[in-house]
């Protein structure tokens, strides 16, 4: 039978394409030089078919692998819609990961052709001695160093033309970034064009992001970690105007930006976020424009919640993965307004719920599905149309269980069907048969007002199997005892909750993405 409708190629380029055509003069702005690099989506574009020329004439095409080790900058920016556009895959490597993942993901990748920022040099020059796969090295934001090597902009001086717009397939990949991880070898999740444009279509409805031509986005998730959460997509396709921040990510400069630029829109981990509210408060500042804060990557306290309140900004609970990008986001339907205000705010804190075409159900040990109360946990599955199927190099569709992915989350699920994280499997904490939840606590803790952070770790125990153990940084000048803050934990949690053991240190160490590695942690404290 003939197709009853069309079935055009959901592409990368086109989100070009579209917003070039329909909002040329809206602009991009990038910080980190002397002075902020702004220009036109339509000037942009310009740039990106000279950079695909460029890309084309270093003998890049389909399927190629081009590794970037940047920042959020323009010239990033310009590589994710240049690669894209000759067939390329734009594999962005965590500038975090140590010298080993980052040669790791190099060779597992296959990629031949390097561009880093020149703030990176140091970086690049060791990934490339252990990594004789790269033939091409590109400096961006400065001169080419090493012998043989390219600069940017000179690249971008070149006649070389776009020869031709290869053939793309939906299904094609376009972009490469492996998952952190913390357990044996990174994993390589390939994004598709088909993947890319459909999750950011939807991050353009209003029941999830709402990203329209009137927002102006400051991207501050970095684009090595989960394409910025596809920012660099949605925020051209809604025609919003993007800021990018550059490397300096300090709580000082991301106010200024959003002020300079009058930002209403922002997106980052709640590292960065309770920084910025840390300085607020310290420097008595508040925000004049911002109105809307993603975040996500680990669970945001309910007590971030009421802080952005404080200074007139809604923030918005986003949960996802490298191999999901963003699947569930906390907002607050219309059917739902009439809730009284207290029930709202319990709802927007939970990790919140799948927009159109994203799936999440929970199973139990054996795989039973689990009841959807809000109150039984069990693992998180997901489905759809932006989840991993296969991690690169992978033979078979090993990452699904009956064609749903297993993320190692454990949640819960309401009938209303907001997802609540409750831990990572591996760190939520058995004691005497039952679980104690790591986030619940960690979350509660940070409501009293002498602790700035706090993680909670599972200590190995004779009697229950493990006990909690809580580790505090103390806010500014305080010094909290391990009572007062039992105490205070007695209060909103049943007593065998409660850690006996509550220890006191200056900082917590964070992973390549801005979360608390709880592995160094337990070697610290456990061993
Ligand atoms: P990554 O692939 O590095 O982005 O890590 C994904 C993991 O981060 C998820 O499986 C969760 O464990 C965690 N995560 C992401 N967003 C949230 C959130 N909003 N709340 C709690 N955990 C989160």
């Amino acid at each position: 039978m003939l197709n009853a409708m069309m079935h055009t190629p959901l592409l990368v380029p086109a989100i070009l394409e579209h917003a070039v055509r329909q909002y040329p003069e809206q602009e991009i702005v990038c910080y980190g030089g002397d002075t902020p690099y702004r220009y036109t989506y339509r000037e942009f574009s310009e740039r990106v078919l000279r950079l695909a020329g460029a890309l084309q004439g270093l003998g890049v095409g389909k399927g190629d692998r081009v590794a970037t080790l940047a920042w959020n900058t323009h010239e990033h920016l310009e590589l994710y819609y240049a690669i894209a556009m000759v067939g390329g895959i734009c594999h962005t490597i965590n500038p975090r990961y140590s010298i080993e993942q980052m040669r790791y993901v190099v060779d597992h990748a296959d990629s031949r052709v390097l561009f880093y920022d020149v703030s990176l040099l140091a970086v690049a020059t060791e990934i490339r001695s252990g990594s004789p796969g790269i033939r091409v090295v590109v400096a961006i934001g400065g001169e080419a160093v090493e012998e043989n090597g390219l600069a940017y902009e000179q690249l971008l001086a070149s006649d070389e033309v776009l020869v031709e717009i290869p053939l793309l397939n939906e299904d094609d990949p376009c972009g490469l970034c492996y998952t952190s991880g913390t357990t044996g070898s990174p994993k390589g999740v390939c994004y598709t064009h088909r993947s890319t444009v459909l999750h950011a279509m939807s991050c353009l409805s209003r029941e999830v992001l709402g990203l329209w031509s009137g927002d102006v986005v400051l991207a501050v998730v970095p684009m090595f970690h989960v394409n910025a959460w596809g920012f660099p997509y949605s925020a051209l396709m809604a025609g919003a105007s993007l800021v990018l921040p550059g490397a300096d990510l300090s709580a000082s400069t991301l106010y200024q930006i959003m002020e300079d630029e009058s930002v209403g829109f922002s997106a980052g981990v709640p590292t960065i976020w309770q920084d910025l509210i840390e300085y607020l408060d310290r420097n008595k500042k508040t925000f004049s424009t911002v109105r809307k804060v993603l975040v996500g990557g680990a669970a945001a306290p309910a007590k971030m919640f009421e802080d952005f309140a404080r200074h007139g900004a809604s923030l918005i609970h986003g949960w996802g993965m490298t191999e999901t990008t963003i699947g569930a986001v906390g907002n607050v339907p219309a059917d739902l307004e009439y809730l009284p205000e207290e029930e709202k705010t319990r709802l927007k804190t939970k990790q919140g719920r799948a927009p159109f075409g994203f799936e999440m159900k929970i199973v139990d040990e054996h795989g039973q599905d689990c009841v959807q109360d809000g109150v039984v946990s069990g693992e998180l599955l997901v489905r759809g149309p932006w989840v991993v199927a296969n991690y690169l190099g992978a033979e078979s569709e090993e990452a699904l269980q009956d064609g749903w992915f297993a993320t190692g989350d454990i949640a819960t699920l309401d009938p209303r069907g907001y997802m609540e994280i409750v831990d990572r499997k591996k760190d939520v904490i058995k004691s005497g048969g039952e679980w104690i939840s790591s986030i619940a606590l960690e979350n509660a803790v940070i409501k009293h007002p002498s602790v700035a952070r706090a993680a909670v770790i599972g200590k190995p125990d004779h009697r229950w199997s493990e006990r909690p153990l809580m580790i505090v940084v103390p806010a500014d000048s305080c010094q909290p005892s391990v009572e007062e803050l039992r105490e205070f934990l007695m209060e909103l949690f049943p007593r065998w909750w409660v850690p006996e053991d509550i220890v006191f240190d200056n900082q917590l160490p964070l992973g390549p993405t801005g979360k608390v590695l709880k592995t160094q942690l337990r070697d610290k404290y456990l061993h």
